[in-house]
């Protein structure tokens, strides 16, 4: 086992080669028990079809160090039924909650010294995945499939505290009406490259996807979730079958409800009606809660609270969200697996 001499106050969001990893392999009908491997290079048949036709899903979430030692896992098992319905959608096998939870844990106590001290802002980013493999070249589900979990030690998005962020709206699609846009699949993130890329090159930190029927609801900001605040308190958010159902987003729904007093509106969200918001975010594990500065809109830029300092409700739901992941805030009934430290 190395050491790992990692600067906490450096980390960003890159890969880190930690330790372990689990793996698990499908072949007639079952998955196999799993086991924490060493070696991090997949060796795949070239005819997989996850290289070929994107039969592949992924999710991601975070295990937090808490002040007494333990380790918090949030909200796994909403990411193990959302890889459920990935996996259904591509026609992949299914992984229980109870192997997706097991194989979380096994993988952040065999990487525990790579888990960023408490009150650093940092977290373990745990990646699951499950890709199709084995012999094929037809369009076809694959005969094999791998189902794995690796982690790295990542940093606060933001150093030095959050600010707000300028977004440019897309003349692109990332999913179709009834395509694969709610689940959580490489191919939807291919077609994101080159908007995100244009956006990034015009001086936006990303671009915001319209719903791709009719292009008038925002949908999606980038890789994360849009809601916005009115002023009489409302906390706004886009439903549509082609936005992916963030366990952030339905997070910050219920803390807004419960615990900031906020009305929650899911539904349409015109790209016209942007003057009715007083605040607006992008929001997922990654990101946890990224401030909408301003949304670049018909060669206008539409500014909400500020360029420069977050909103009162978006830093309140920030605080109750963050301090909830790392146990300084009591959680809603069974958003926390623990984990004891060693
Ligand atoms: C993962 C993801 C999100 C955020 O989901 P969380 O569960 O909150 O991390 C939002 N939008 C897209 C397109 C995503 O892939």
């Amino acid at each position: 086992m190395s050491v790992p001499s990692i600067d906490w106050s450096t980390l960003g969001f890159s890969y880190i080669k930690t330790d372990y990893r689990y793996l698990s392999h499908w072949s007639q009908d079952q998955w196999d028990a799993g086991v924490l491997s060493e070696d991090n290079v997949l060796h795949i048949s070239e005819g997989s079809t996850a290289l070929h036709y994107g039969q592949q899903c992924f999710e991601g979430l975070k295990a937090y160090r808490c002040k007494d030692g333990s380790i918090n896992l949030f909200r796994p098992d909403q990411n193990a039924l959302r890889m459920q319905r990935s996996c259904a959608r591509l026609m992949m096998p299914s992984v229980s909650v109870e192997q997706f939870i097991d194989a979380c844990t096994q993988v952040v106590k065999a990487n525990e010294h790579f888990i960023p001290p408490y009150g650093s802002g940092g977290a373990l980013y745990l990646r699951p995945f499950v890709i199709g493999v084995g012999d094929n070249i037809g369009v076809r589900t694959a005969p094999e499939f791998i189902f794995s979990v690796f982690c790295i030690p990542v940093g606060p998005y933001f150093k030095g505290g959050m600010k707000p962020c300028n977004f440019m709206i897309s003349n692109y699609d990332r999913a179709a009406p009834n395509g694969t846009g709610a689940a959580k699949v490489g191919g939807n993130y291919a077609a994101s490259l080159l908007p995100g890329s244009e956006a990034k090159s015009a001086g936006f930190a990303d671009c915001i996807y319209l719903d791709p029927l009719t292009h008038t609801n925002i949908e999606e900001v980038g890789s994360a979730n849009f809601f916005a605040i009115t002023q009489d308190k409302q906390f706004v958010t886009p439903r549509s079958a082609s936005v992916l159902p963030g366990i952030t987003r339905l997070s910050l729904i219920q803390l807004a409800k419960d615990r900031l007093g906020l009305t929650v509106v899911e539904g349409d969200v015109p790209v016209g009606d942007l003057k009715k918001f007083t605040e607006a975010g992008a929001c997922g594990t990654a990101a946890v809660i990224t401030p909408i500065g301003g949304i670049q809109y018909n060669g206008e830029l539409h500014v909400f609270h500020s360029q420069e300092e977050v909103g009162p409700v978006t830093q309140q739901l920030y605080k109750e969200l963050t301090g909830i992941q790392s146990g300084d805030i009591e959680a809603p009934e069974g958003w926390i697996v623990k984990i004891q430290g060693a």
